[in-house]
This record gives structure tokens, C-alpha cells and sequence, in this order.
């Protein structure tokens, strides 16, 4: 009997020695961040700003395509070690429930950009387009606001002693820099410009931006799919429409071939721009440190082009 009960306390040693008990923290002091894709990625530096030993690993690599992504056996060991997991949970994510389920960390935070912003299926007829439900909910940064405000606090819970960096971090990004600038930036074209519809010759993840500040829009595809190309009606739907009301800017989206969009604008003086999901960034824009706050900056200002000149 003796010799049973000291076998399992010698079990029992082992496993707390070797951290099965959620010591990983304490073994090398880091705190590790673990964001599928850019938004996820760039909302966590925001918020880690200057406070020393956090490393964030983003799991889609910038260029890549963000919606046929699977993770690696490298990623769902990262995703397994973390101490927090930021992902959007919309019908791209669908296999993080299984990765989450088989890490068994129970000391992991998670944060689901759905779970925050809602996720309800919008089901509405937009301009004929049945539209159908959109994960892209970072498009508003309205919503990026109730996402930052999440992560900070899922940090200060596991970071106790920097909880006052990530405090002041949240505080600068949303009220005093970044997300309240773009926000006033938004509300000022849609009041001030004439115009109040883009043409969008492209995929369409901007549902949310489109809500928040109340603009219509025609776009060749309705939503994000890419599964099927457009049929030659919605091309030839979007040309007239260019033509008839002599629209000057078309949009596509980033990493576009604009093929549709060469088509919807071709026999006219139109000109294409893009309107960026922050979905994914380039390899050059990733190295060059670009941010969330500076492609929205760019797409305000081509939103502005294409609806007030
Ligand atoms: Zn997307």
C-alpha cells in the first residue's frame, strides 16, 4: 500500500515538473499570443505596445490566401502552448473548434471576434444581391473597439503585473489615436459627400462598414465567396450602371486580378481603386510594419474619391 501511494506521488511530481499543470508562464516568463490572421495579429500588438516578453505568431502568412487556410502540425502546437488565441470564428475558422478541443489547455484565454460582434446571419436583399452573413467584422471600427477593449482584458487577466501598459494601450488606440479618428473620418464622407453607393467589381467583405455608416453598394459577388465567377448578367448589370450614371471609380478588392472590374469598366473613362478588407496584407506591407489604422486610412480616403469628387 505504502508502495502504491508513493508511486503516485511520484507520478503526480513528475507531471507538475514537467508543466502539464499550466506552468509554461512561470518556465520562461513570455506571454505568447497566437492570432490567425492580420486583424487578430495587429489588434494584439496595438495592445502589447512596449511591454517587454510578448511574442505574437500570426498563423496565415501575409499573401496568402486567408480562406483556404489549414494549420499546420508547427500551428496547432503554437495554438496547443499559448496563453491567448485570437480567431474570428466565422465559416473560415471552422476548424478551430477540433484544434481547441485536442489541445486541452485550460489555461488558454480565447477570444472569438464572432462571440464579441455578433454573428447573427443577415439574410437581407441588398439591391437585388441576396446577402448573406459576413465574418469580416472588423471592417467597422466600431466593432474593432468592443474587440481591443476583450483583449486588453483577457491580457491584464494574464498578465496581471503589465495590466496598467495594456490599460493605457487600449485607452490610446481607441479614444485618443487610432479607432476614434477613423471613426470621425468615416461619419465626415458619408455626410459631406453627395454620393452614396459605390460600385464594387469584386467580392464584397464590407457589410459591417457599410452598416456602420449607412452607404449602398452594388458588387459582383454578394459577400466573401469566390467560389463561383459572376455570371455575364451581374458584369454586364455593373457596365450599364457605370455607363448610365457616368460612375468614375469602380472598387476591387486587395490581392484583385480585375478582371471584372476591367470588364465592368471597359468603353469608359472609370478608374479602379481598391477598398482593402485588411483580411490579409502583402509580404512588402507586412515587412514595412503596415497596420489596420493605415488601411482604413487608405480606404477612407478612396472612399472619399470615389463618393465626393
Ligand atoms: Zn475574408
Amino acid at each position: 500500500m505504502k508502495r502504491l501511494l508513493a508511486l503516485i506521488i511520484c507520478i503526480l511530481a513528475i507531471l507538475t515538473l514537467s508543466g502539464c499543470g499550466g506552468e509554461k508562464m512561470a518556465d520562461d516568463g513570455k506571454i505568447s499570443i497566437v492570432a490567425t490572421a492580420f486583424p487578430h495579429y495587429d489588434f494584439a500588438r496595438q495592445i502589447t505596445k512596449g511591454v517587454e516578453n510578448v511574442e505574437i505568431k500570426m498563423l496565415i502568412s501575409p499573401g496568402s490566401e486567408v480562406h483556404s487556410y489549414e494549420p499546420t502540425p508547427s500551428d496547432i502546437l503554437a495554438i496547443s502552448e499559448c496563453d491567448l488565441f485570437i480567431y474570428t470564428g466565422g465559416e473560415s475558422d471552422t476548424w478551430v473548434k477540433n484544434v481547441l478541443e485536442s489541445a486541452g489547455n485550460e489555461d488558454m484565454k480565447v477570444i472569438s471576434f464572432m462571440d464579441i460582434c455578433g454573428g447573427e446571419k443577415h439574410e437581407e436583399a441588398h439591391e437585388g444581391h441576396e446577402h448573406t452573413y459576413d465574418e469580416h467584422v472588423w471592417t467597422s471600427p466600431k466593432n474593432v473597439e468592443l474587440i481591443v477593449t476583450k483583449i486588453a482584458s483577457a491580457l491584464s487577466e494574464i498578465d496581471k503585473a503589465h495590466e496598467k501598459e495594456y490599460n493605457k494601450n487600449l485607452l490610446d488606440y481607441t479614444r485618443k489615436l487610432q479607432l476614434a479618428e477613423l471613426h470621425q473620418t468615416f461619419k465626415r464622407i458619408f455626410e459631406e459627400c453627395v454620393r452614396n453607393e459605390i460600385v464594387v467589381a469584386d467580392r464584397f467583405p464590407f457589410y459591417h462598414l457599410a452598416e456602420e455608416y449607412g452607404f449602398e453598394y452594388v458588387s459582383a459577388y454578394s459577400g466573401c465567396s469566390s467560389s463561383t465567377e459572376p455570371s455575364a448578367q451581374v458584369i454586364s448589370e455593373l457596365a450599364n450602371k457605370v455607363k448610365e450614371e457616368n460612375v468614375k471609380y469602380v472598387f476591387t478588392i486587395e490581392f484583385s486580378n480585375q478582371k471584372i472590374a476591367n470588364s465592368v469598366i471597359e468603353g469608359t473613362d472609370a478608374e479602379i481603386l481598391t477598398l482593402h478588407s485588411c483580411h490579409n496584407v502583402s509580404k512588402e506591407d507586412f515587412e514595412n510594419g503596415i497596420t489596420y489604422y493605415d488601411l482604413m486610412m487608405q480606404n477612407a480616403a478612396n472612399l472619399r474619391k470615389a463618393l465626393c469628387e
